[in-house]
């Protein structure tokens, strides 16, 4: 009788509360935040450096950077989450849900899309555009630089030559240097 007293409140209270348990699939099934379903990509936004392939123990990555591809082998995939920390664009999630069943064990293949892939070619085009100015830039600043050495050691021979009573052999070369 003592036993019952003191499971009294506990008896009262679940037959007075919900089921802990869901009638799934009837009923969703709310997975809690932060629990360990299945990967997702934000593939506009990977820059295919393949950190994530080099942090994946099971090897089930692929990056294929020049095609804007990200491929996962969802069955090798452990779900421990070590891509989604090592990714430098935070464009991997770890999504609460499993994976739907799939026919075969295959891989699933994302890619960017068109407007990305071209936005990012225009990109590279441009980034190529600078380069090629900045290294003409510096081309002619060093033949700038070097054509007033040669200017100012052209003066100085023909100074040293004036101070001296003498003709100078540097003399034209000084001139030559002036008239460019
Ligand atoms: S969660 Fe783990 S096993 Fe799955 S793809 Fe990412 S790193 Fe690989
Ligand atoms: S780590 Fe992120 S940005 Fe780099 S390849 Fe993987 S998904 Fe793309």
């Amino acid at each position: 009788m003592g036993k019952i007293l003191k499971f009294a409140p506990t008896i009262i209270k679940n037959l007075f509360s919900k089921p802990v348990t869901v009638n799934y699939p009837a009923e969703p099934y709310n997975y809690p935040e932060r629990s360990r379903g299945h990967i997702e990509i934000d593939i506009d936004n990977c820059i295919g450096c393949g950190m994530c392939t080099r942090a994946c123990p099971p090897g089930a990555l692929k990056v294929n950077k020049n095609a804007g591809t990200w491929t996962i082998d969802r069955f090798d995939c452990i779900a421990c989450g070590f891509c989604v920390e090592k990714c430098p664009k935070k464009c991997l999630f770890m999504v609460p849900g499993y994976q739907e069943p799939m026919p075969g064990k295959s891989e699933v293949e994302y890619k960017k899309s068109e407007e990305q892939m071209a936005k990012e070619a225009e990109q590279k085009r441009l980034q190529a555009e600078r380069a090629a100015a900045a290294k003409k830039a510096a081309a002619a600043k060093a033949a700038a630089a070097k054509a007033a050495a040669e200017k100012a050691a052209a003066e100085k021979a023909a100074s040293e030559a004036d101070s001296k009573g003498q003709p100078s052999a540097a003399k034209p070369e000084a001139e030559k240097a002036e008239e460019k």
